[in-house]
């Protein structure tokens, strides 16, 4: 199968996040097929990561997820592009991984087999499968970890981290026509929003700059009923570590709300390798869930700006590249001496 046909073959079959189990075996028979050894892990009853080794001394690492965000997109393709949910996001990557290590696999030195592979479940929703395989007995023998999100073919040197959490009001509630004998708990929601979004959260020079979304908003009963309750959810992308930006936040709250952390993970530096074009990127990825998989360098093929769109597209081109990119970063690598 080309690289291309492995692609559409991933992106064919859904794999919304929770429901990973069929591509999860579908990759295992496929490499399998190709003479790897694969071990599933379980993670849930029906979610299995999957990994995948040529020998006993597996050094380099190629990794990243196999959830997609909903809803699933069936796969097209014209002469320049393949469309479809998980182009980009991240089975276009699975793909191009698997065939950068096969071109590996082929060489006649031995040190290129020291290789493996590791794709995991739920990236999408908490990284479920990451925190799993991070106590994997093969952690061990991973020195680097080519982890894969699209960065267009960019070597990501760091990569912010994302706080979510909620903030809850709660008030009185009261006909609206007599206002005086209750108290908004909408009203009150929007001022502490209005406060968070004129605050100054603190900066990374390195990182660039701590962002947040007011990505969802919900409460209050009727129109002609003052809300007893309002909820709002929050990502701030992180440049820095939690602490400061969670004292900013626990500032301006005060008492006037309460605030649930639903998680957090802290911004990541990179590996850097002369040679590749490098960039902070702005996402999150499995890679702070997995301190034990050696260090982490992050490269893939697609841009995020399409990812969970239904526009989700990869670039053939750019999926050619990535092989390269993959093979050549690897080779780097593994020419590196062998950690004692
Ligand atoms: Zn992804």
């Amino acid at each position: 199968m080309n690289l291309f046909e492995l692609t559409k073959a991933l992106m064919a079959i859904p794999s919304t996040s929770g429901e990973e189990e069929a591509v999860g075996f579908w990759l295992r028979d496929y490499l399998e097929s190709l003479g790897w050894t694969v071990q599933l892990q379980a993670v849930s009853e029906n979610q299995n990561n999957v990994i995948a080794t040529l020998n006993d001394t597996p050094r380099v690492w190629f990794s990243t997820h196999m959830d997609t965000v909903p809803p699933f997109i069936p796969p097209t393709e014209d002469d320049e592009k393949i469309y479809g949910r998980g182009a980009c996001d991240a089975k276009g990557i699975i793909a191009a991984q698997i065939c950068a290590a096969n071109i590996l696999k082929n060489y006649v030195d031995p040190s290129y087999k020291d290789i493996g592979l590791l794709y995991t479940v739920e990236e999408e929703r908490a990284s479920t499968g990451a925190k799993v395989v991070n106590n994997h007995p093969l952690a061990t023998k991973c020195e680097y970890m080519i982890n894969g999100e699209p960065t267009d073919n960019d070597l990501a040197t760091g990569s912010k981290g994302t706080f979510r959490l909620n903030i809850r009001t709660s008030g009185r509630a009261a006909h609206s026509a007599y206002p005086e004998e209750g108290d908004s708990a909408i009203e009150k929601l929007i001022d502490i929003l209005d406060d968070i979004r004129n605050a100054k959260f603190p900066n990374d020079e390195f990182f660039g700059e701590t962002t947040v979304n007011i990505g969802t908003i919900g409460g209050g009963l009727a129109l002609n009923i003052i809300p007893p309750k309002a909820e709002a959810g929050l990502a701030i992308r992180l440049t820095t570590k939690r602490e400061p930006v969670e004292k900013v936040l626990r500032e301006i709250v005060g008492d006037r709300a309460e605030i649930e952390v639903l998680s957090c993970s802290e911004p990541v530096r990179m590996l850097e390798i002369d040679g590749f074009n490098q960039k902070v990127v702005r996402f999150t990825t499995d890679i702070p869930h997995m301190p034990n998989w050696g260090q982490p360098l992050l490269l893939g093929p697609g841009s995020i700006l399409v990812a969970h769109t239904k526009d989700e597209f990869i670039l053939k081109k750019d999926l050619e590249e990535a092989v390269e990119l993959y093979v050549d970063l690897a080779k780097q690598l593994l020419a590196k001496p062998a950690n004692a």
